[in-house]
Parts: structure tokens; C-alpha cells; sequence
């Protein structure tokens, strides 16, 4: 078997599935292994639980986010008319 040097992460998945969708795993994946801060009590220990469940290390607060990242763009404009309309 040829030895393959992995460059990144989507390296796994070879030539499949079209580079547009590689690009879109790796920024999820990359999500999911970064530790997030935590908007709680601002330490960087926030990790995803289950899709789009992620909780503090440090004060264990849980909160639900985006399905592979703690907020997204979507979420805070969801947070801010909520936000307007209380
Ligand atoms: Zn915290």
C-alpha cells in the first residue's frame, strides 16, 4: 500500500465527495476540536456536547448554539429580535 502524507484533517476522505464539501467538513470539524469561549465566565472551555449542545468545563454552563459552533450568525440575529420583542 502507497503511504499518503495527510496534509489536513479531510485528508481521510481522499479525492471524494468534491472539494466544496471537504472545505465545509473541515470548518465544521475545526469547530468541534477548538475549545470555545465561554460566555459564562469568559474561559476558553466551551465544547459541543451534542449538536448544538455545548457546555463550560470550568462553571458547567450549558447553553444551546449553532450544531457545530457555540453562536452562529443566524443564531444572533434569532438572539437579537428576541431580544427586541421581550
Ligand atoms: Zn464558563
Amino acid at each position: 500500500m502507497v503511504r499518503r502524507k495527510r496534509v489536513n484533517p479531510v485528508g481521510r476522505l481522499g479525492v471524494r465527495y468534491g472539494k466544496r464539501v471537504r472545505d465545509r467538513i473541515s470548518a465544521a470539524e475545526a469547530g468541534l476540536r477548538r475549545k470555545h469561549t465561554c460566555q459564562n465566565c469568559g474561559f476558553n472551555a466551551v465544547t459541543r456536547v451534542s449538536v448544538g449542545i455545548w457546555t463550560c468545563r470550568k462553571c458547567d454552563f450549558t447553553f444551546t448554539g449553532a450544531a457545530y459552533s457555540p453562536s452562529s450568525e443566524l443564531g444572533e440575529v434569532a438572539q437579537r429580535n428576541i431580544r427586541r420583542s421581550t
